[in-house]
């Protein structure tokens, strides 16, 4: 007797961006998964497609379609759906907000909008639980270890590119341009992302991404440079075992791996031995100087306020970059006195308020060190 295979349903939060977009992608060659409803912000024209392509019946944005009908809010959107699986894919703090509206809603949480751990972590992961909702990670790097993983681990290893600034002479890299940092060697992604390879803010993010999702310690997370991508994640298990997962750097494979978790159903191309380079290097700490403060900060001080308070100002500082008034170099400075302001507060996060009020007030304290700028 033939298996009767059911249609999954998917919401997609972004669907109009890189992840968002590629999603789309992978689902037309599944096929068996439908997209009942997406969010996006202002792009008419790819939801347009998206929506009578997909057929999609719901959808959230600033703007009017005059296709689909629109909802009015991701909690309605969620509501009236209540999908199989939510794709998280919106960047920044707007995207922390839809994770935790999409955990009330659906049994599985594919997550690519890692701001949601790093500001939100702890709750993020009490209220799956509470939930009983999956949380499967659409990063590639976590996608590596999530797909290694098992009890026994000693430590893990995750691959950064080191964006657009990693072969520029020191001397040049605090003037470079938007265009510039948006040239990134190995992946084509969103813009804020882009930015934070180049300052290795992401790479932070993942840092803590990968200690809220596998519950490890700080020190047992390596990060090494490999230039082609083709390396995301490695394991080292207490018996000496070390699984490395590596394969063509495209966002499609994580993504398809999330919707069909635990079963492999997704066909792609299968690189050749030659273009493997599984040579990794060290990180140049002087080079991306957010990201070795960040990481340093992050050992002595495990708690959310100036994880908060860096993803804040970290989104002001990008977005102030990428429209052209402030130099790459004072991004830099910009988070850093946000981020130590915050510190010298003192603030505990108890629970989920805390969290929305700590953002706005880094906001606020980022935005004045914008205007001395
Ligand atoms: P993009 O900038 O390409 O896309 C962002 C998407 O979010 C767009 O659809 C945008 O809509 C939408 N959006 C923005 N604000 C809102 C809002 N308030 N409500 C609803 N939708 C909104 O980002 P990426 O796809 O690159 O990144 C998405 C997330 O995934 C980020 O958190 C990033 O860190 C993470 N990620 C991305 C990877 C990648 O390869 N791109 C890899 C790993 C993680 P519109 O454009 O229509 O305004
Ligand atoms: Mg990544």
């Amino acid at each position: 007797m033939e298996e009767k295979t059911s249609v999954k349903t998917v919401v997609i939060l972004g669907a109009t961006g890189s992840i968002g977009t590629q999603t789309v992608n992978v689902i037309k060659q599944l096929k068996d998964y439908k997209i009942v409803g997406i969010s996006f912000g202002s792009n008419r024209e790819v939801a347009r497609e998206i929506i009578s392509e997909m057929n999609v019946a719901y959808y959230v944005s600033n703007v009017e379609l005059e296709i689909g009908t629109k909802l009015a809010d991701t909690e309605e959107l969620l509501k009236r759906t209540t999908p199989d699986i939510v794709v998280s894919a919106i960047p920044g703090f707007e995207g922390v907000k839809a994770t935790l509206t999409a955990l009330k809603y659906t049994k599985r949480l594919a997550l690519a909008t890692k701001e949601a751990l790093v500001c939100a972590g702890p709750f993020v992961k009490a209220l799956a639980k509470e939930r009983n909702v999956e949380i499967i990670p659409i990063d590639s790097e976590h996608s590596a270890i999530f797909q290694l993983y098992e009890p026994h681990i000693e430590r893990i290893l995750i691959t950064a590119s080191g964006g657009a600034v990693r072969d520029i002479p020191m001397e040049k890299i605090g003037d470079l341009t938007p265009p510039d940092i948006l040239k990134h060697p190995t992946w084509n992604m969103g813009g804020r992302i882009t930015v934070d390879s180049a300052t290795m803010v992401n790479k932070f993010f993942e840092v803590v991404e990968a200690h809220e999702l596998f519950d490890l310690p700080y020190e047992k997370i390596d990060v090494r440079l490999n230039r082609s991508s083709f390396i995301h994640g490695i394991v080292f298990l207490k018996d000496g075992v070390i699984k490395i997962h590596a394969g063509k750097p495209d966002m499609r494979i994580p993504i398809a791996y999330a919707l069909t978790y635990p079963e492999r159903r997704y066909e792609s191309y299968v690189a050749k031995v030659e273009e493997f380079d599984l040579s990794l290097q060290d990180v140049d700490r002087e080079r991306y100087p957010l990201f070795t403060y960040a990481l340093e900060l992050a050992k002595d001080n495990d708690y959310l306020s100036w994880r908060i308070a860096l993803n804040a100002s970290d989104e002001i500082a990008v977005k102030s970059f990428l429209d052209g008034r402030i130099r790459f170099k004072d991004i830099e400075e910009i988070v850093r006195k946000t981020v130590e302001a915050v510190l010298d507060m003192n603030i505990s996060v108890d629970k989920i308020e805390d969290v929305y009020e700590i953002d706005e007030m880094a906001r606020k304290i980022a935005k004045n060190f914008l205007k001395n700028t």
